[in-house]
């Protein structure tokens, strides 16, 4: 490797949310830039104007920012640095001029065959099973700056007509390739066709563009998906034909993301069919089309992001757990394998339980403290951060911070009618009315005075322990579950748990 300073850009099309997948290309950009003090980069490549989605790019940073990837240069860093615009769409003129490059050089040529004429020929090569290619042996023959005049393309561009231009792919010659991830790659020129570079719009393709911004903007390393294998043969010429092939960034291309069960790649559907997010934060489009969102259904940024990162990318140990800076101390390319990694909601799950359990009262009581005031509850927060203390053991989602402890906030609305049914009996409201004069009666309200005082009147007139405690439990909780009944009590004070009692002795009849 030179001592090149190491630079790495993600470069999404903004034609919608970002998926999950683009997320993980992001993380393992952003993780080879930090280990090895370089820099991340954020570039829009928005050539592509018919998909072009407003809320994109903006959804793009946002998402980036919860799951604590820092952008060093380009959109979402400020300033965004000096090799900007770092939008496509602002870069237009570049592009012309190197593709104009190209074509001085003889390695890509003007082409005026009309959509009408190409889409004919698609028609009849469908027909004849023979599907047409635009390569080699089919450019002899049709209406582009190899087969007319000079004279004859001068005019037709002086009359303004429509042109493309395309990269002229050398005639069967093999080529070898290296990926990082999967070694070498060949082929022969021979199996690709000569490919858009520059549309009729003055836009170019995504293949001009992308070459041309890795090369002018330093990119060491191009770091992405698995989809652009099949591209890199092409964008290895075009530094070539560019001259700068010395200059060209290595290339690793990522292995696919798998659905949970079966075959084949997660799509952005895959969420809505199985149940689970596809997306980090919650998509609204343009036409009001809604996605879930990781952030929304009460994951950590912390859990997603490790998650991610083991998608794809072994550690060597049996360590699963690993914060942000873990894993940039452990990451490396050699161990990002080419197989596609299943992914798994269940393990997600379990990530997000543990990264619940490692994060402190406090910053739990932050996090769900929205949610609790959207009920239309006013907890002080030291209250809060007592109760995620002590229920975060069970809660897998940040909303079971709420769910799994409401009780500790509103009285019950409800009794659950199997117990009632299994404990409650004409005996009990006189002694919870017993109960309560107790309560009322305590100098000290704390769990295990409460505990021992109230076990000892259970055992002094010798009543079903059980029974009680399932019927104080029903009375403060509404059902059998929650936290340890006398640390309620302690919590909601004297007062709330009497009135409660009071409450379900008259209400269940
Ligand atoms: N714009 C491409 C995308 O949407 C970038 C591919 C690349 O990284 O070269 O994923």
């Amino acid at each position: 490797m030179t001592n090149k300073k190491i630079r790495v850009r993600f470069a999404p099309s903004p034609t919608g949310p970002l998926h999950m997948g683009g997320v993980r290309t992001a993380l393992f950009n952003y993780l080879f830039a930090r280990k090895h003090g370089g820099d991340f980069l954020l570039r829009i490549e928005d050539t592509d104007q018919t998909r072009f989605v407003k809320n994109a790019e903006q959804y793009i940073v946002q998402s980036l920012t919860w799951c604590g990837i820092t952008i060093d240069e380009g959109i979402g860093a400020e300033p965004q640095g000096e090799y900007g615009p770092y939008r496509q769409s602002e870069r237009k003129n570049l592009y012309r001029n190197f593709a104009y490059d190209l074509i001085a050089s003889s390695n890509a040529y003007y082409a005026f065959d009309t959509p009408e004429e190409l889409a004919k020929l698609r028609e009849q090569g469908e027909l004849s099973k023979q599907p047409f290619v635009y390569n080699y042996l089919t450019r002899k023959n049709l209406c582009n700056s190899l087969t007319l005049s000079e004279q004859e393309v001068a005019q037709r561009i002086a009359n303004n007509e429509p042109y493309v231009i395309r990269f002229k792919m050398p005639e069967n010659q093999d080529i070898q390739l290296f990926d990082e991830i999967r070694k070498e790659v060949h082929f022969n020129t021979k199996e690709l066709d000569d490919k858009v570079l520059y549309k009729s719009d003055g836009m170019p393709t995504y293949h001009l563009a992308n070459v041309v911004d890795d090369y002018t903007m330093g990119i060491t390393h191009v770091i992405r998906g698995e989809e652009w294998l099949s591209s890199m043969p092409l964008h290895v010429l075009l530094y070539r034909a560019f001259g700068w092939e010395t200059d060209m960034p290595k290339f690793s291309h990522l292995p696919l993301i798998l659905k949970p069960q079966g075959q084949g790649k997660l799509s952005k559907r895959d969420g809505d069919k199985l149940g689970f997010p596809v997306f980090p934060l919650n998509w609204v489009g343009d036409e009001g089309e809604t996605a879930a969102g990781y952030k929304e259904s009460g994951y950590l940024p912390e859990a997603f992001v490790n998650m991610l990162a083991l998608l794809g990318w072994n550690p060597g140990t049996e360590q699963e757990i690993f914060t942000m800076n873990e894993l940039i101390d452990a990451f490396s390319l050699e161990r990002v394998g080419k197989a596609g990694s299943k992914f798994d909601p269940e393990k997600t799950k379990w990530f997000n339980q543990q990264w619940i359990q490692r994060k402190s009262n406090n910053e739990l009581a932050l996090l769900v403290e929205p949610i609790i005031k959207q009920e239309g509850i006013d907890a002080p927060l030291a209250y809060i951060e007592k109760v995620c203390g002590m229920v975060k053991e069970r809660a897998v989602f940040i909303q079971d911070l709420w769910l799994q402890a409401n009780y500790f906030y509103k009285a019950p609305e409800s009794y659950d009618p199997k117990v009632i049914e299994k404990r409650w009996n004409s005996s009990i409201p006189p002694i919870l009315q017993e109960i309560c004069s107790i309560l009322e009666s305590q100098t000290s309200f704390e769990s295990i005075h409460l505990e021992e005082t109230i076990k000892q009147y259970i055992h002094d007139n010798q009543l079903n322990m059980g029974q009680v405690f399932n019927c104080l439990r029903l009375s403060i909780v509404g059902t059998s579950a929650g936290a340890h009944l006398f640390d309620i009590f302690e919590m909601i004070g004297k007062q709330e748990t009497i009135t409660r009692i009071q409450k379900a002795i008259q209400v269940i009849q």
